[in-house]
């Protein structure tokens, strides 16, 4: 077991920690949620917990299909170790069902299924509110190279089917997410967190949101809905 070190930055909703092993990060989850940015600041009760349990089993199950990930292993009910990459600063969105940013952006309903998948690239930055961009800007601002932006795709398609099944056999719809990527040693690397803070995730027949949007849009029983995403993981392992 490797040993916990110095703080190496505190995020919006996780701290993380240097290790003994320099491939090595200790990650903590925590409860603190914001929205919009940063604008919108809470607490999620039990969040840091249930995220941590829930990234954990994508994760794995991820693996288990073949797709390597930056996870390697939970260490606690808030902390996991994963593997040191250099962040790629680009945010990869993928669409099943028109909602939120697009449904909005496009004047779409929210929940109109799509005819085929859509994925976008977001500039990571809190500042500027995560402006899309597309592969020309990828490439014009050095953010990754053609190869990677194509190695991307491809991983993040591959996430979307498995991700999509997975969760469909347990009465949810996936329908949207966000995945960042980053670099282990020169190689790409799916990682940061796969969780209701990061996906679309509705009830199969009744498209109760189970996400954070429930925080987002002040609807109450987020906690509740967080918890009811672990069930549903841990019910039907
Ligand atoms: P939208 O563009 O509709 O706001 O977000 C699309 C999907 O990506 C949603 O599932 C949302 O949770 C996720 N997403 C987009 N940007 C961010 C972000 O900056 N932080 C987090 N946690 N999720 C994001």
């Amino acid at each position: 077991m490797v040993k916990k070190m110095d703080m190496l930055y505190e995020g919006k909703a996780k701290k993380v920690f240097l290790t003994d092993d320099p491939d090595i990060l200790w990650i903590e989850y925590k409860d603190d949620a914001t929205a919009f940015d940063g604008k919108k600041k809470g607490t999620i009760m039990g969040k840091g917990e249930l995220n941590n349990a829930i990234s954990s089993i994508f994760f794995s199950m991820l693996k288990d299909h073949g797709i390597e990930n930056h996870f390697v292993e939970k260490i606690s009910d808030t902390e996991q170790l994963v593997k040191r990459t250099d962040i790629i600063m680009v945010e990869v969105i993928v669409r099943n069902i028109a909602a939120g940013g697009m449904a909005k952006r496009l004047g779409i309903p929210e929940g109109t299924p799509l005819k085929s998948t859509v994925v976008e690239f977001c500039y990571k930055s809190d500042e500027l509110g995560d402006p899309m961009i597309n592969d020309y800007h990828i490439a014009a601002l050095d953010l990754a190279t053609k190869e990677q932006v194509a190695e991307i795709t491809d991983i993040t398609l591959k996430v979307n089917e498995v991700l999509k099944q997975y969760l469909a056999e347990r009465k949810v719809k996936l329908v949207d997410f966000k995945l960042e990527f980053g670099l282990f040693h020169g190689k790409v690397l799916l990682s940061d967190e796969i969780s209701p803070d990061t996906c679309r995730f509705w009830d199969s027949e009744t498209n109760e949101k189970l996400d954070k949007d429930r925080f987002r849009r002040d609807m109450g029983h987020v906690e509740d809905a967080y918890r009811e995403i672990l069930k549903r993981l841990t019910e039907k392992a």
